[in-house]
């Protein structure tokens, strides 16, 4: 938590000091409610997430008969952690399974719009599986960003992963084709893809994500479909989120760049507007900066 803490430290001043400062300072009159729910607005929370949690806060205040400040945090606290979804399942599936006795293994997509981090996140992840002593196989499949191959390709020496890649402006649907078959022919415990992130309209994502995703299906089961979202782009990152999941069953979000911004609500709203749970979050460009998302250690850190 010390380390979440550090890294938040800018959502930590805008959201967690402002709420505990207002919070903090006695009877509130409407002005007080004005600005909490200010707070909440500027940290990305966008407006329903903030009616929302400020109406659960008055409630849960007047239920509690609150007075000192410390049980003002505490009811911050749990209606923040409430706002969460603590009980969503947010285990990504990175494990292989039989299939007719054979090892077939994990299949994870990783989605998102170019530059919001897709694969340094798919490194990084290949780290921690590493780091468990799965054997882990990467597909670079976004083959629209020259330098993705060879980004991903120095991620494979990093964390000591092999590398699947096609020839520059290849298919992207065949080079997760051929990644998938080189893991399931190798016996590997996880297959990571990098997608090709071309948001240019709606069709277009469809036709290219949604064709990796059906050919892929032609020879294991995916079992993730990580759609990685900029955590600074706000309400821009929720628009592209609703996009890809029209087009691609999005099973887990990974927010990431929450180091560098003080707009860390935008936590808030995904799970809320997408009904789908952020599962990892992104804390820094180094090979260790993924963390699971775990609610209540993300609003303590928050709150300080
Ligand atoms: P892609 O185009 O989506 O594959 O994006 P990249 O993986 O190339 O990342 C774009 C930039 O964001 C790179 O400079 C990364 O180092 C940086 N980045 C990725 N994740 C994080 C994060 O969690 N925090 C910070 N501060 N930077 C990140």
């Amino acid at each position: 938590i010390e380390r979440l803490r550090g890294r938040l430290s800018k959502s930590r001043s805008a959201l967690g000091q402002g709420l505990l400062g207002l919070l903090g300072a006695g009877d509130l009159d409407e002005d007080s409610w004005e600005e909490i729910e200010d707070t909440l607005l500027v940290a990305d929370l966008g407006a329903s997430t903030t009616t929302e949690i400020v109406e659960r806060l008055r409630e849960e205040l007047s239920a509690r008969g609150v007075r000192t400040s410390d049980d003002a945090r505490a009811a911050l606290r749990d209606v923040l952690i409430e706002t969460l979804s603590p009980e969503a399942d947010r285990s990504v599936r990175a494990l292989p399974h039989e299939v007719d006795g054979a090892k077939q293994p994990a299949v994870v997509l990783v989605a998102g719009v170019n530059g919001t981090g897709k694969t340094t996140t798919t490194g990084k992840l290949a780290r921690v599986l590493v780091a468990q002593g799965r054997q882990v196989l990467l597909g670079a499949a976004d083959t629209f960003r020259a330098a993705a191959a060879d980004q991903l390709e120095t991620w494979s020496q990093r964390v000591g992963a092999e590398v699947v890649r096609g020839k520059e402006g290849a298919d992207p649907a065949s080079v997760a084709f051929d990644s998938v078959k080189r893991g399931v022919d190798a016996g590997v415990d996880a297959v990571l893809v990098d997608t090709a992130g071309r948001l240019h309209t709606k069709t277009g994502l469809m036709d290219e994500l949604g064709k990796v995703k059906r050919v892929v299906e032609k020879q294991a089961k995916v079992d993730e479909v990580l759609l990685v979202l900029d955590a600074t782009t706000g309400q821009n990152g929720l628009a592209q989120a609703r996009v890809f999941s029209e087009v691609v069953d999005v099973t887990g979000v990974v927010l990431t760049k929450l180091d560098g911004t003080a707009k860390g609500g935008i936590v808030f709203q995904v799970q809320r507007e997408l009904g789908v749970p952020v599962k990892l979050v992104g804390l820094g460009e180094g090979p260790d900066d993924l963390a699971p998302f775990e609610p209540s250690a993300f609003v303590d850190a928050l709150l300080g």
